[in-house]
C-alpha cells in the first residue's frame, strides 16, 4: 500500500507535494525533506514499467510547453516564429532560433526575439 504520487518513475510527497528523492541503496524508506514525511523506498519498484505503459502519466503542463514550442511558419532570417509569451512586454509572439550550444547530449538552447519589443531571452531544453 502506498499513497505516495507516482508521476513516471517520480514520487511526490502526498502530504506536501515535494519531488521526493530516489532511495540511496540500503535504504528502506524516504524522509520528505519539506514534511518529514517517510515513503519506503519499496514505492520505487516496478515504476520503469509505469513509465513505459502510461504516457499519460507525465503532468499535462510538459505536453502543453512542447505544443507551444511546435512552429507554425519560417520567420526568415529572425528565425521561426512561435506562440511564446513575452518575458518583457507580454506580447504571445516570438521569433524562435535553436542553438547547439551545449553538447548533442544535454539538448539545445532556444533563443526567443519578442516580435513586439524585440526583446531576446533564452531558454534551454
Ligand atoms: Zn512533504
Ligand atoms: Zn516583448
Amino acid at each position: 500500500m502506498s499513497p505516495a504520487h507516482k508521476i513516471g518513475s517520480l514520487i511526490f510527497c502526498p502530504t506536501c507535494g515535494t519531488l521526493l528523492d530516489l532511495p540511496k541503496d540500503g535504504e528502506v524508506d524516504i524522509t520528505c525533506e519539506q514534511c518529514a514525511y517517510v515513503e519506503p523506498a519499496s514505492s520505487y519498484e516496478n515504476t520503469e514499467i509505469m513509465t513505459r505503459s502510461d504516457p499519460d502519466a507525465f503532468p499535462s503542463a510538459l505536453r502543453q510547453k512542447r505544443k507551444t514550442q511546435t512552429k507554425r511558419h519560417e520567420g526568415g532570417d529572425r528565425g521561426t516564429l512561435v506562440s511564446e509569451k513575452c518575458p518583457s512586454c507580454g506580447a504571445l509572439e516570438a521569433y524562435s532560433k535553436v542553438m547547439q550550444l551545449r553538447s548533442a547530449d544535454e539538448g539545445s538552447t532556444v533563443f526567443y526575439t519578442c516580435v513586439a519589443c524585440t526583446h531576446g531571452w533564452r531558454v534551454n531544453n
